[in-house]
């Protein structure tokens, strides 16, 4: 099953992710990191990752690896 992994500590919360996934499997977590900002977070539900890759392409600081 294609999934995703997002560094948390690379992540500055800029959101650009949850926008580009068709799938809205990627929201902004509540908790701060380390580093202060809110991280991405992927939450699969019945509807799932396909793989595409449309998130990593976007992110600005390299933080997501596609496993497809
Ligand atoms: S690989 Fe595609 S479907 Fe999976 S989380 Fe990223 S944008 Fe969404
Ligand atoms: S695009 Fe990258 S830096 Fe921006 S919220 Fe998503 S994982 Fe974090």
């Amino acid at each position: 099953m294609p999934t995703i992994e997002i560094d948390e500590l690379r992540c500055k919360g800029c959101g650009l992710c949850t926008i580009a996934c068709p799938k809205k499997l990627i929201t902004l977590s509540e908790q701060i990191n380390n580093h202060g900002y809110t991280p991405a977070l992927f939450q699969e539900t019945e509807i799932k990752c396909t793989g595409c890759a449309l998130c990593a392409e976007m992110c600005p600081d390299v933080a997501i690896k596609v496993f497809k």
